[in-house]
């Protein structure tokens, strides 16, 4: 059976095999007579899974040594209160805003932290360019800076993370990298925090990625949650209340797909994530070529920050649009229907989205055009 194309910007497609594994498991995970939901988390089939999937990530990502691994509960949107609440110590944050993740963490900080300072915003280009960073106003002392490194709903992506030491702050980034984690490389070098929900492009919703260096740990302000502290959930090894059992479980299937990944041959061959990040690019640039070289499609976002994860694109007569949606239904082409706050249409097409799905969206929309025209 092929399954469809599947372009939903999240929850979002998982890697078939994945699928495969998981449904092959269900019943009797390895022997064990149990499934891994019926599991308890602390026996010893179940700790087995959650360090799996730990080192797994650690060497995916190359998390450095002096970084925790945490895995929580409550998406992208709970890390908006869980990280001032952590990281503020009382004193100003700073935050990029470069589309409606960064505004809506920005937004919740305000709840938390003492001062929460905006460095810069693209709100005047619409969210369609990357403020340069030589322009942001950072200020002195700021207990962190905020980024969103994928914007899911605009289609903005940060190609390479800012160096702060050299726009002169010392404070470590914070980045909300839910929506492009492990499609390409990430450099710790200047960051402090990462957080990502898992269900873009690592498993099911219900598992919350945070990554945090060591030192940052210990500062939550009195009024944090106990299961919500870093210091607490890294010092029970994410288990001081029931971590997300299954989403560990699938995130760990998901790591090894990862790990499996090759691109290119002999001295060429790359592996992992810099493997997705080759067939990443590829796909990219097989849709923004075609909807360039179009008068029909347009998208709007500055070549040099476009995401090559979440692709919003426009017809040119928006009265077609729902014709191109149940025409995109019939050929195995799902959820392609753009945010409600951006119109138009979105291809989301993670990790999980092969080449050939790509191919297929753009043979139907030369064909939709053609028979359009
Ligand atoms: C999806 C998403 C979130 C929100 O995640 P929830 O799991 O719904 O809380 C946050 N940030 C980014 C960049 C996202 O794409």
């Amino acid at each position: 059976m092929n399954r469809p194309y599947n372009f939903s910007a999240g929850p979002a497609a998982i890697p078939e095999e994945v699928l495969q594994q998981a449904a092959a498991e269900m019943l009797d995970w390895h022997g064990s007579g149990m499934g891994v939901m019926e599991m308890s988390h602390r026996g010893k089939e179940f700790i087995a899974i959650y360090e799996q999937a730990e080192s797994d990530l650690r060497a995916l990502l190359a998390v450095p040594a002096h970084f925790k691994i945490l895995f929580m509960q409550g998406g992208g949107i709970a890390e908006n209160a869980i990280v001032p609440l952590n990281l503020s110590r009382a004193a100003a944050v700073d935050f990029v805003v470069t589309g409606s993740w960064s505004q809506k963490s920005r937004k919740e900080a305000q709840k938390y932290a003492a001062e929460v300072h905006t460095a810069a915003t693209g709100e005047a280009s619409n969210f369609t360019t990357l403020p340069d960073p030589a322009s942001w106003q950072l200020s002195r002392g700021a207990s962190y800076v905020h980024i969103c490194s994928n914007e899911t709903i605009h289609g903005i992506e940060f190609h390479a993370l800012p160096d702060l030491k050299a726009l002169g702050s010392d404070a470590p980034l914070v980045v909300d990298f839910s929506s492009h984690v492990a499609s390409r490389p990430f450099d710790w070098s200047g960051v402090g925090l990462a957080f990502g929900g898992a269900q873009k492009n690592i498993g099911p919703a219900g598992l919350t990625i945070v990554i945090v260096r060591e030192d940052l740990l210990g500062h939550a302000l009195p009024a944090c949650p106990s299961a919500f502290d870093y210091k607490i959930v890294a010092d029970n090894q994410s288990m001081y209340n029931t971590p997300p059992t299954w989403g560990i479980y699938m995130a760990g299937l998901t790591f090894q797909w990862l790990l499996r990944q090759r691109e290119g041959a002999g001295t060429e061959e790359l592996a992992g994530v810099a493997a997705m990040e080759a067939r990443n690019i590829a796909k990219a640039r097989l849709l923004y070529d075609f909807i360039d070289a179009s008068p029909f499609y347009v998208n709007k976002v500055a070549a040099n920050c476009r995401s090559r994860m979440n692709i919003p694109f426009f017809l040119a007569d928006e009265s077609r649009n729902d014709a191109f949606l149940a025409g995109a239904k019939e050929r195995g082409l799902l959820q392609l229907k753009g945010h409600k706050s951006v119109g138009g249409m979105r291809a989301s097409i993670y990790n999980a989205m092969p080449l050939a799905g790509v191919q297929a969206l753009v043979d139907y929309m030369r064909d939709f055009e053609r028979s359009a025209a």
